[in-house]
């Protein structure tokens, strides 16, 4: 398909989520349960009508709570390894076996592309849950420290590593899956209970797993609760009560301050994944075109709509013209539409409101003297696209510099030598990722340079289940996926004995 064809095609993604319009449940100790209101989830792709989600209320979010908090103080699911290993097999397996469903869903109502949902939209953050399981099988849940003599007496001292307690998920709309079960593979593998929030914008991705765990496996009842809600009220319930010992959030930078700031009362652990404005920096010695080709599809990925998306493109001065114009003829050739459509590479955007942000930050950069190369308008039609955009001439302490677009716009920033780049790469509040083109051992020095939780290396992939993710500056506290992973959700005990 063609890039302005996109009204005739959003049928057949309108017709594989009207098969999902079935209402969805929330899941609240063990039972799959309703709430007194629901709310319209709206198809990307289309601007339709997809399903309906419970609206949870106050009321609603502390049954969860207490029923987590119940599960985790009653029921030996924080210390039966073999339980837990047990029942995360299964989990993995029902997704599995569920992922056709799952996939359809996620097409119609995230606006992932068929291919997203094939890695990092599903297939990928099910694998998560499998390495979970598996880690859990030859993970040291203590640690011996050994004997030291003190007051006439020999100590024996050792750590043991415990579940950290009732886990509040908070989780954004971009990548329901991934977020979800980048939070309940650790949780569940240390032995916590989880009440799982979705995102206002995609509750029936979130909704469905929920449903998958109570229908699909042997997971004790308030271990895993999964709420919907479009009430602030309900993300400051979980946040505040004195009933939650962990808040694990992914989101942006902006609430990710509040949320510390309301977790700040009871002391609670807090965990946060948020924003970034990662740059992508081209050498004078790398392949430009390879260089460029990367930059304009990873722009476009989900439609820009990716924390990690490296959304300023740093280039020598003295070739910033070739790069342009070889990154705006790859652009060229994303085809955008319907997200079902296996030769689609871009969806929609998530909303009308997004789609607004993202024009007004490419209108305000204009008005300050930046220049749009191709791109800079929202898609007549159906649904919320938005075409693929480079602007250059823009101001590295500008608003499309530093603030985050979460759209398939691309800011391109000339530097001067390999010190003016990592300067430029560096001047963000954020820290998340970033890539860097050239010469090995020059890309690898300079990445080293930079302030940032995760870099890729002449387009070397850092993620996976077993890699550490996560951000410096206000970019999050904390990782998500590996090892640190797992140890973000557990507490340590450390003992000593008189030895006899
Ligand atoms: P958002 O911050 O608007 O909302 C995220 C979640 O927080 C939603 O579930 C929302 O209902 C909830 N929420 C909002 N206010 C709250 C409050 N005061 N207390 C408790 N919960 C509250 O983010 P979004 O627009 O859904 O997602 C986009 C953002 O997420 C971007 O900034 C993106 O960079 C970030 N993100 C980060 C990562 C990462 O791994 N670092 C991954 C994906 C997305």
């Amino acid at each position: 398909m063609s890039a302005q064809d996109t009204t005739a095609t959003i049928a057949s993604g309108e017709q594989a989520g009207r098969s999902q319009m079935s209402e969805r449940h929330m899941l609240i100790d063990g039972q799959l349960v309703g709430a007194q209101h629901t709310y319209p989830s709206i198809n990307p792709a289309s601007g339709d009508v997809l399903g309906y989600a419970p609206n949870a209320d106050v009321v609603d979010a502390e049954r969860a709570i207490a029923a987590a908090r119940a599960a985790f103080d009653t029921t030996d699911w924080s210390t039966n390894v073999e339980l837990r290993i047990r029942c995360m097999e299964q989990l993995h397996s029902a997704l599995v076996e569920h992922s056709d469903e799952l996939r359809a869903l996620t097409i119609a109502e995230v606006g992932a592309t068929k291919a997203l949902t094939e890695s990092a939209q599903l297939d990928d953050p099910i694998r998560i849950v499998g390495y979970y399981a598996n880690l859990l099988k030859t993970y040291e849940m203590s640690e011996d420290l050994g004997e030291i003599e003190s007051r006439g007496q020999r100590h024996h001292r050792w750590v043991e590593k415990e579940a950290a307690g009732v886990v509040a998920a908070i989780i954004a709309y971009n990548y329901p899956n991934q977020l979800a079960l980048a939070k309940l593979g650790p949780s569940l593998a240390a032995g916590c209970t989880v009440i799982l929030k979705a995102a206002p914008d995609t509750p029936l991705t979130t909704l469905a797993l929920g449903e998958v765990i109570a229908k699909h496996t042997d997971i004790p009842a308030g271990v895993i609760n999964v709420i919907s809600s479009t009430d602030p009220a309900v993300g400051a319930a979980l946040t505040t009560s004195p009933d939650v010992d962990v808040v694990t959030f992914t989101g942006s930078t902006a609430t990710g301050r509040k949320i510390m700031a309301a977790a700040s009362d009871t002391i609670k652990k807090v965990f946060l994944e948020l924003g970034g404005k990662s740059a992508m920096i081209v050498l004078d010695d790398a392949d430009f075109t390879n260089c460029a080709m990367m930059a304009a599809f990873m722009i476009c990925s989900h439609a820009g709509q990716g924390c990690a998306i490296t959304t300023r493109l740093l280039v020598p001065r003295a070739h910033h013209d070739e790069i342009v114009e070889l990154v705006k003829n790859f652009m060229g050739m994303v085809r955008y539409g319907d997200p079902a459509d296996p030769s689609t590479y871009m969806g929609p955007l998530i909303n009308d409101t997004q789609r607004d942000k993202v024009d007004g930050m490419v209108q305000r950069a204009v008005a300050a003297g930046a220049t749009v190369v191709t791109g800079g308008k929202k898609v007549d039609g159906p649904g919320f696209f938005y075409e693929p955009t480079l602007i250059t001439g823009v101001d590295p302490d500008s608003e499309l510099a530093q603030e985050e677009i979460f759209g398939p716009v691309l800011a391109v920033l000339a530097y001067e030598d390999d010190d003016d780049a990592v300067r430029i790469a560096n001047n963000s509040i954020y820290g998340l990722s970033g890539g860097v083109f050239g010469g090995h051992d020059r890309a690898l020095a300079i990445a080293r340079r930079i302030r940032t939780g995760t870099m890729g290396i002449n387009g070397g992939n850092y993620f996976g289940p077993d890699s550490p993710f996560g951000g410096y500056k206000q970019s999050g506290v904390g990782r998500e996926m590996g090892v640190a992973g797992l140890e973000e959700f557990l507490e340590r005990k450390t003992l000593a004995a008189v030895v006899s």
